[in-house]
C-alpha cells in the first residue's frame, strides 16, 4: 500500500523546520537579498536548532535526516528563502562525498571537527573548463610520498569562503579523464588556499559563490575520498543523493509564490471584481497547483527510492529538473498575476523569479538533467 501521509514524526519535523524559517529566514529573506551578506546569524541559529547537516548521519554529531526528511526541511527552508536555504543545505552537498565514498577514519575526523566547530563546508568542482562537462577538470594532485600537492582553480563554489573543508574534485591521472578524478578533503587553512572573487548575481543573492585558488597545496594521502582516480563515480553518485534536495528547496520556492498570488488575486478587484474571478487568472491557479503537487510526488519518489538504496540517478535528475522548471514558470506567472505589484521589489514574488532561475543551473542544469534521463531511457 502506498501512503502520501506523512507520519506523526514527519510532520512534527515538518512543523520545526516551518517555525525555524518562519522565525530566522523569512523575516530577514529581503535584508540579505539586498545587502547580499553572508547570512551567518541564521546559519549559526541552524546549528542550535539542528536544522543544517541533515544528510550526515547522528553517530557522526549530524541530524541524521533520511533523504525523504531531508527533503521535508529543504523544502520549507526553499519557501522561506532559497538563497539563505542554500548557505545551510550546501553542507549536505559538500560532506556527501564522504558518505558515499569516505572511510570511516575520514568521516569521523572531518564531521568531528567540522561539527564541533560548527562550520560549514564546500563542494568544489566547477572549472573555467570543467562545467556541464564536470569531468574535464583540470585542477591536479600530483602524489609525493605521504601528501597530494594541490595546484588549480575553481569557481562559482558556494560557501567556499565560509568553509572550513573543502571537498575538491582533481585530476590524479591527467590521460584518463573522468576516469583519473579524485576527490580530496582539503582544509581551508591549508597553506596555498586563496580565496578570489565573489560572484555578483541575479538571485539566491544571501549565498556567495567564490572563485578559489589552490597553489601548491599538500594534504595527506589520508583526505581522498574512497580511493584515487573515483572522484567523477563519488561526485555523481552524490549528485543522484543530492538532487531531490535542490528539487524540493524549488517546490517550496513555487509554493511560496503560489501562495503570496493567490491571497492578492483573491483581494486586488479590477472591473469591479477580484481578478481570481477571471477564467483566465483561474486557469493559471489550476496549472500552478497541479504542477507543484507534481513537482513535490517527483521529489518524495526520488527520496524515497535514495533511502531505499535503489537506483535512483534517472528519477533524482527527474526530480531536479522538473521541479525546478516549475519553479522557475510558477514564479514567472505570479509576477504575471500580480501585475506592477509582482515586479516591484515590494513583494516576495519577483525575488522568487530570480531566485528559481538559479536552480535551473547548479548542481547540474536543467538540460544536463535531460541528458541523463535520455541516456537511461534509451538503454
Ligand atoms: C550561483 C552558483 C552556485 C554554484 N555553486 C557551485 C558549487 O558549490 N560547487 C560547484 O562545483 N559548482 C557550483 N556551481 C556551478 C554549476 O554547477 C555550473 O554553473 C553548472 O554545472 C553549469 O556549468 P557552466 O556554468 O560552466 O555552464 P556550461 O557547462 O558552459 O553550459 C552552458 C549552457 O550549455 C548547456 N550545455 C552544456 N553542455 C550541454 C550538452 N551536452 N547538451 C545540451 N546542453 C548543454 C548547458 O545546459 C547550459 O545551458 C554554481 C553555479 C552557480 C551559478
Amino acid at each position: 500500500m502506498v501512503s502520501f501521509e506523512l507520519s506523526e514524526e514527519q510532520q512534527k519535523l515538518v512543523a520545526k523546520a516551518k517555525e525555524f524559517a518562519d522565525g530566522n529566514i523569512r523575516p530577514v529573506a529581503r535584508q540579505y537579498d539586498l545587502s547580499c551578506e553572508f547570512p551567518w546569524p541564521v546559519v549559526q541559529k541552524a546549528y542550535d536548532e539542528g536544522i543544517i547537516n541533515g544528510a550526515i548521519p547522528k553517530q557522526y554529531g549530524g541530524a541524521g535526516h533520511s533523504s525523504f526528511d531531508g527533503c521535508l526541511v529543504s523544502e520549507e527552508l526553499g519557501a522561506a528563502c532559497s538563497g539563505i536555504g542554500i548557505c545551510i543545505d550546501a553542507n549536505n552537498l559538500a560532506l556527501t562525498p564522504l558518505l558515499v565514498g569516505g572511510s570511516d577514519d575520514l568521516k569521523k575526523r572531518v564531521f568531528g571537527h567540522l561539527i564541533e566547530n560548527r562550520g560549514l563546508a564546500a563542494f568544489c568542482l566547477t572549472e573555467p573548463e570543467a562545467g556541464s562537462d564536470a569531468g574535464a577538470v583540470q585542477t591536479t594532485a600530483v602524489r609525493k610520498g605521504d601528501v597530494y600537492v594541490i595546484n588549480g582553480h575553481k569557481r562559482f563554489i558556494t560557501n567556499g569562503k565560509q568553509a572550513m573543508y573543502h571537498t575538491v574534485f582533481c585530476n590524479t591521472d591527467p590521460g584518463r579523464g573522468a576516469r583519473g578524478m579524485s576527490a580530496i578533503v582539503v582544509p581551508a587553512d591549508a597553506p596555498g588556499v586563496k580565496i578570489g572573487r565573489e560572484l555578483p548575481k541575479m538571485g539566491q543573492r544571501a549565498s556567495c559563490p567564490v572563485e578559489i585558488d589552490y597553489n601548491e597545496v599538500e594534504v595527506p594521502v589520508s583526505n581522498v575520498i574512497g580511493k584515487e582516480n573515483q572522484g567523477f563515480l563519488i561526485a555523481m553518485k552524490t549528485f543522484n543523493r543530492t538532487r531531490s534536495g535542490v528539487a524540493s528547496a524549488a517546490v517550496g520556492m513555487a509554493r511560496e509564490a503560489l501562495d503570496v498570488a493567490k491571497k492578492w488575486a483573491l483581494n486586488r478587484k479590477q472591473f469591479g471584481q477580484p481578478i481570481a474571478s477571471f477564467q483566465a487568472i483561474g486557469f493559471m491557479f489550476a496549472e500552478m497547483a497541479t504542477q507543484v503537487t507534481a513537482a513535490r510526488f517527483l521529489v518524495w519518489n526520488a527520496a524515497i527510492l535514495t533511502d531505499q538504496e535503489k537506483e535512483v540517478g534517472t528519477y533524482s535528475a527527474m526530480a531536479k529538473y522538473f521541479a525546478t522548471d516549475v519553479a522557475m514558470k510558477v514564479a514567472t506567472d505570479c509576477v504575471q498575476i500580480m501585475g506592477g505589484e509582482g515586479y516591484s521589489q515590494d513583494n516576495i514574488v519577483e525575488k522568487i523569479m530570480r531566485d528559481a532561475k538559479l536552480s535551473q543551473i547548479y548542481e547540474g542544469t536543467n538540460q544536463v538533467q535531460r541528458l541523463v534521463i535520455a541516456k537511461n531511457t534509451l538503454k
